[in-house]
């Protein structure tokens, strides 16, 4: 063997060595309770701090859960695969480091989009699968039926029946490109209003849709305002032909929840929401009056406020409910550097105690206003559930009129908990092919990875940053925030 390629080598063995050394270090530093300072800490008892009766109230119900999800997850701890999943967590984090963050969300992204890249960079993909797959429930996997697809999804909803809870099914993926794409994501719909609406294995069968995904190319068409007006039309037909399908089937029931995506869809979500409930009376009802086509508002808008008065008067005009699922927004990043890059104000709050503040805000509107809203409170916040417990206890509401929602494969101590306290939970499952949900995947990951997100610091059993009352933060927050408050507080009176 030649010197050089000796000397080659030992480099290469070298350089192989510390790639694999800082790795190794880094995924120490995101191991789940090593890098992070994780204080257990309980918020002091209510009856020491001298605050509103509401506020008290949310601080019990506050301590309960976190005992419940403390006893959860010492439960965990004791199953089997901890350590799998612990090295899962590391890489998540690392992948979503400050600077490989926007490199990780924009390959997985191009990963989805582009299946010539998928082929390319194929021994990458056993490692995204690895990390995707708690967030994802894989359907349409290489040679499974459909009816075997469906059976998949009746054995995942017999189980979480067992466990107390409901789910609904989302085809997972954002916008379609392609319509080959569109047609795919309608006919998974299709299949499953059809099939099952009749049957309603654990109650009426719910599901989870996206109107990017829904037709092909959205985002292209509302640049230009002609073929913005046909792909509403499309829109329009691909949600009445779907109602139709449940309609012609469901005696045990079925309910569609359109989901709210960027900020650029919110009005066109609203606006077509309430052109086919105009269009389909019949279609949108079930044989009690009650809508089967929900919607879904983001608390970290500063518009949201506006946006659910103007509903209410809307929904009270047609004597109607409408169901509002209650988020705080998944975009937030992408929202805050697409208005700076445009050079125009964010429409989301600039801190995150302002979008905490404003669903507490809203939750207790959307309780207020029941004649109006039929609520579900969708967040893995102990903070954020346990003020919507004390406004619930408030109003005289039993435990099971309160409907929870929580993703798929995020925070499931969070969930037996909330069961065991005797509260409704639906749980948000999206199912498909892993190309198509990995954007989805990224938006998880970065929950997962930011420290101040709730479920990241909470899982490891840190509830230091819950207890605190969240407030509007910052002069234009505080501005704006107040601005909501007079809105809203002026419907009560
Ligand atoms: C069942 C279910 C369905 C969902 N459906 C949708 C949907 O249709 N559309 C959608 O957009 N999202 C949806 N989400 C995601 C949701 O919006 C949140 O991203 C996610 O639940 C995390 O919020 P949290 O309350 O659980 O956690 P928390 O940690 O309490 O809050 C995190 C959230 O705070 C906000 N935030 C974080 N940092 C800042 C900041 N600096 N400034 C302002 N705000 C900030 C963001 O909204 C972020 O997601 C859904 C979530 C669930 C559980």
């Amino acid at each position: 063997m030649s010197r050089f390629f000796r000397n080659t080598l030992k480099s290469l063995l070298v350089l192989g060595l510390f790639v694999m050394a800082a790795l190794g270090g880094a995924l120490v530093l995101f191991w789940p309770g090593l890098g992070a300072q994780v204080p257990a800490t309980t918020p002091p008892a209510a009856a020491d701090l001298d605050l509103p009766p509401l506020e008290a109230s949310t601080q019990r119900h506050l301590r309960r859960l976190e005992m419940a999800v403390m006893a959860q997850q010492a439960l965990a701890r004791t199953q089997q695969g901890r350590l799998a999943e612990d090295l899962r967590t590391a890489a998540i984090g690392l992948s979503m480091w400050g600077p490989f963050a926007e490199l990780s969300q924009r390959v997985l992204v191009a990963f989805g989009d582009q299946p010539a890249l998928r082929q390319t960079l194929s021994f990458g993909m056993p490692l995204v699968a690895w990390m995707s797959q708690p967030f994802l429930f894989p359907l349409d996997t290489p040679g499974l039926t459909v009816e075997q697809q469906g059976q998949r999804l009746l054995t995942l909803i017999a189980e979480r029946a067992r466990q107390g809870m409901a789910i609904t099914i989302d085809n997972v993926g954002d916008a379609s490109h392609t319509e080959a794409e569109a047609q795919a994501y309608r006919d998974f719909y299709h299949e499953l209003l059809s099939t099952y609406g009749h049957q309603g294995p654990a109650g009426p069968l719910h599901l989870s849709l996206k109107l990017s995904a829904l037709v092909a190319d959205l985002p292209v068409a509302l640049g230009a305002e002609a073929e913005g007006e046909a792909k509403q039309q499309e829109i329009l037909a691909a949600l009445q032909a779907l109602l139709a399908a449940g309609h012609e089937q469901a005696t045990a029931g079925f309910f569609i929840r359109i989901d709210m995506e960027e900020y650029a869809y919110k009005d066109l979500t609203l606006d077509l929401f309430r052109r086919l409930v105009e269009m389909e009376p019949t279609l949108v009802r079930d044989p009690q009056g009650r809508l089967r086509l929900g919607l879904v508002s983001q608390a970290y808008l500063r518009d949201t406020a506006r946006d659910l008065v103007a509903l209410a008067g809307w929904a009270r005009a047609r004597g109607l409910r409408v169901p509002v699922r209650l988020v705080k927004g998944a975009y937030e990043p992408f929202e805050k550097r697409l208005a700076r890059s445009e050079g125009r104000p964010s429409p989301v709050w600039n801190h995150k105690a302002s979008t905490d503040a404003n669903y507490e805000a809203l939750a207790q509107y959307l309780l207020d206003n029941g004649d109006a809203f039929e609520p579900a409170f969708a967040t893995h916040n102990l903070r954020t559930q346990a003020h919507i417990m004390a406004l619930a206890d408030a109003r005289g509401l039993d435990r099971d009129q309160v409907e929870f929602q929580m993703l798929y494969g995020m925070g499931d101590p969070i969930k037996a908990a909330v069961v065991d306290l005797g509260y409704r939970l639906r749980e948000y499952v999206p199912a498909g092919p892993l190309y198509r949900g990995l954007g989805y995947a990224g938006r998880r990951f970065q929950e997962l990875a930011n420290r101040d997100n709730a479920l990241a610091r909470s899982l490891p059993g840190d509830f230091s940053t819950l207890a605190a009352q969240p407030r509007f933060e910052g002069a234009e927050d505080r501005a704006d925030g107040a601005y909501s408050l007079r809105l809203i507080e002026a419907q009560a009176d």
